[in-house]
């Protein structure tokens, strides 16, 4: 099958939003085997709008619009691609319903209702995120089009958990797919690892990286759910031996979101253990992280933001001979922070972090993205330095991979797995 996009709306043309729901949606697609051949952005134009779907339309399997389903007047993609594919626009009742009671209560405007307008004989792609439906049908040629709402929160969704399935039941299948999350592989060693993997048809395994980590996508088509889902479980088993201890979760979240602070929390909480950090360079990051996951407080007492000298030396008790000696960005000072919160916290597993985020403060010694984070047990302390290039990082970067590596370094003391693993 061959695809292309359409990305509709004139702040994706002028750079103001970026496209990422066709990012999403490529990806998507050819994880699934479906070959996107070209992608388009195209402004609030309804001229231009017609003339590139005219034009997509007459050399494609599948064209998916992406934007302008909403209630206002420079929404017109349904329109247009009605138009085009000589269709008329029909009131879908379940659609404003669900309308009607997303409103329930407040001012629902008469335009609200053009959303639930929909190309007569459509196959209606519910919106489980907002109030604008997707749809599929098929074009007087033949071609399948698709239309998706613009907001990324409702896109993203709609294509893992509607569009997604519908193709794969017109291809006479279902799907299920399964996530296998690793950190600390670097991307190409990880890619070189996984090659044999990446060319397999069904089940496929898409890799995406993000944030310093690295996702593959088991995805297998199967004619039972049941079947689907032993085929992806089959080979997430293989590709989690080769990947050995970097993979950190395997589980359904089809997101290319961080989680390694849900396995810390979980790995925490079976054992019955507490964690506590002392924080300078990532401000508490760690602490936000894991307080982000449901069931935190059973692992989490307390946490320190100790951004000062005189914050380490006088609520952890890290010595002030050290910190003169060696600096506060240091093997040492990360160390004392470690054992000193948990010491002070009585918490089973103590974390220090000291660094420079940058974009000041770096020397040629101590450059911009030098990290040292400890993890304490009470009997070992473990600390690694982590260097990130700072002509590739920003601020922001670097602190949430600073905190990423001291999650995984209290993962791999959890689990007993060496700490000295992979290129931080
Ligand atoms: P709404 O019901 O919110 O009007 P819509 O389907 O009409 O949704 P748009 O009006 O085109 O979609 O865009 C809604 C929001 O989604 C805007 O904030 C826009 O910046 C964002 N958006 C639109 N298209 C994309 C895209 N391709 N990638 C990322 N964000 C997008
Ligand atoms: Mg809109």
């Amino acid at each position: 099958m061959q695809a292309e996009l359409i990305a509709v709306g004139t702040e994706l043309l002028l750079g103001h939003t970026i496209d990422t729901d066709s990012a999403y949606a490529s990806r998507e697609l050819a994880a699934s085997g479906i070959d996107v051949l070209r992608r388009f952005t195209v402004g609030d134009n309804p001229a231009r709008l017609e003339e590139t779907l005219r034009l997509a339309l007459s050399r494609s399997d599948l064209v998916v619009l992406i934007g302008g389903l909403g209630p206002t007047k420079d929404d017109l993609t349904k329109e247009i691609a009605a138009r085009v594919c000589g269709k008329q626009l029909v009131m879908h009742e379940d659609s404003r319903r669900r309308i009607e009671e997303h409103f329930r209560g407040r001012v629902c405007g008469e335009t609200q209702w053009k959303q639930a307008m929909l190309p007569e004989g459509c196959d209606v792609l519910p919106n489980d995120h907002g109030t604008a439906p997707g749809c599929v049908f098929r074009a007087e040629n033949g071609c399948l089009v698709a239309l998706l709402p613009g907001p990324p929160s409702e896109c993203e969704p709609m294509i893992r958990d509607r569009l997604m399935p519908y193709l794969h039941r017109l291809g006479g299948g279902v799907i299920a797919s399964l996530m296998v999350r690793t950190f600390g592989i670097g991307e190409g060693t990880a890619a070189e690892r996984a090659e044999d993997f990446l060319n397999l048809v069904n089940p496929t395994v898409a890799p995406y990286a993000k944030d310093s980590e690295m996702f593959f996508r088991v995805t297998a088509k199967a004619s039972s759910q049941e079947e689907a889902q032993k085929e992806c479980r089959a080979v997430a088993d293989r590709l989690c031996e080769r990947l050995g201890s970097y993979v950190y979760a395997v589980n359904t979240d089809g997101t290319s979101q961080s989680c390694l602070e849900n396995t810390v929390v979980e790995l925490l909480a079976q054992r019955g253990l507490t964690v506590s950090a002392a924080e300078s360079c990532t401000g508490g990051l760690i602490a936000k992280r894991l307080t982000d996951v449901p069931g935190a407080s059973a692992v989490l007492n307390m946490s320190f933001v100790t951004y000062s000298n005189e914050a380490k030396h006088r609520l952890l008790g890290v010595p002030l001979e050290i910190l003169d000696r060696y600096g506060a960005v240091s093997e040492q000072v990360a160390r004392a922070m470690a054992e000193g919160v948990r010491r002070f916290s009585g918490s089973s597993v103590g974390v220090g972090v000291t660094g420079i985020a940058g974009p000041d403060g770096g020397t040629p010694e101590k450059p911009v993205g030098l990290v040292y984070l400890a993890v304490s047990d009470g009997e070992h302390t473990w600390v690694r330095r982590m260097n990130a290039p700072a002509r590739f990082q920003s601020r922001e970067k670097i602190r949430f991979r600073a905190a990423s590596t001291a999650l995984d370094m209290v993962r791999r003391l959890l689990c007993g797995l060496p700490m000295e693993e992979g290129p931080v």
